[in-house]
């Protein structure tokens, strides 16, 4: 008789940036009850699931970023999923005004703030001798000066004088100098310092600063631009230790996890969630210029 293996039970998911048909909780349904999440780039992928998660288990959330239209179109979705208050703000991370006024619009309409969410940012495939020195620049300044630039209005404006949680969302690409990489893996490198640098100076202010390293999630803009789909018909995620791509409903109850009570004594510190992916999967530029298309290169 075949070796029947022990599967764990995934989360439910959806590919699209659609909300969950239906959701089993793990948690206590009640574990942000009340609380506001500030999200950047809650509007699409990984940030939208989060957003979900969160508003399932009791949050008001606002989701942040450029295109006004795709927030508005999520929120309403998001809030016909779960019942809460869902409020789309424009902002760019690289341009401090526009956080500030979406941070102060946050506090006139829900008069608290207790989480925020880092997880805007750009990516795409492209060797460091074809990468133009603005493609690099514009990564930098979206990841991590945004990552940057976010915290500190959150911090400045509620934070230092109410505490709350902060959750960067990161990458692994830096652990193995990962090949296509440069840009994207030298900013969440900064942000993971990042993180141990504010959780020391703002935890006496009651404020925890952590982050989520996700490997290839699937049904994610980041999944298509980094080649994940080819990747998995090739048969590569083999070589990961769990043998699949996660999915975005996991890194949303990692994320979860370290923004709520579930986590309170961590601080400064890097949940890597990739099914032990960057121990394993092949770094090897020749291999990956087989996913890398010029036309990808967009500097977003
Ligand atoms: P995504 O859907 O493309 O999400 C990125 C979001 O960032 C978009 O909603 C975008 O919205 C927003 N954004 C981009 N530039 C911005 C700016 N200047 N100001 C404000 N918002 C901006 O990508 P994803 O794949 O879900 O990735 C989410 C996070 O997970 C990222 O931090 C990524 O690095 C990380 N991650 C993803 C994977 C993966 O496999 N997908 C793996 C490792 C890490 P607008 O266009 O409306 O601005």
């Amino acid at each position: 008789m075949a070796e029947v293996r022990k599967r764990e039970e995934l989360p439910e998911d959806v590919g699209s940036d659609d909300c969950l048909a239906s959701y089993t909780h793990i948690y206590s349904p009640d574990l942000l009850r009340d609380q506001v999440a500030f999200i950047t780039g809650g509007g699409s992928g990984i940030g939208l699931r989060i957003a979900e998660i969160f508003m399932r288990h009791g949050c008001d959330t606002v989701i942040a970023s450029r295109n006004l239209e795709k927030l508005k179109e999520a929120a309403l979705k998001l809030s016909s999923a779960s019942g809460r208050r869902c409020l789309p703000l424009p902002i760019d991370v690289r341009q401090p005004a526009s956080i500030m006024a979406a941070v102060d619009e946050t506090l006139r309409e829900f008069g608290h703030l207790d989480i925020l969410i880092n997880n805007a940012a750009g990516n795409f495939l492209c060797p460091a001798s074809a990468l133009s020195f603005n493609a690099f620049k514009t990564v930098l300044e979206i990841d991590t000066m945004g990552t940057f630039n976010t915290s500190k209005v959150v911090y400045e404006k509620w934070f230092k004088d109410h505490g709350g949680n902060i959750v960067n969302i990161s990458a692994t690409l830096a652990y193995r100098g990962q090949a296509l990489q440069v840009h994207a893996g030298s900013a969440k490198a900064a942000n993971d310092a990042m993180t141990k640098h504010l959780a020391v100076e703002w935890g006496p202010s009651g404020v925890r600063v952590n982050a989520v390293a996700p490997g290839p999630i699937s049904g994610t803009e980041g999944f298509r631009r980094l080649g994940g789909s080819g990747a998995e018909a090739a048969g590569s995620f083999q070589s990961i230790p769990l043998q699949r791509a996660g999915n975005k409903t996991e890194m949303a109850h990692c994320t979860l996890f370290l923004a709520s009570r579930a986590s309170s004594y961590m601080t400064g510190a890097v949940l890597v969630a990739d099914g032990g992916a960057w121990l394993t999967s092949p770094n090897d530029v020749s291999a990956l210029l087989g996913y890398w298309s010029p036309e990808q290169r967009k500097d977003k």
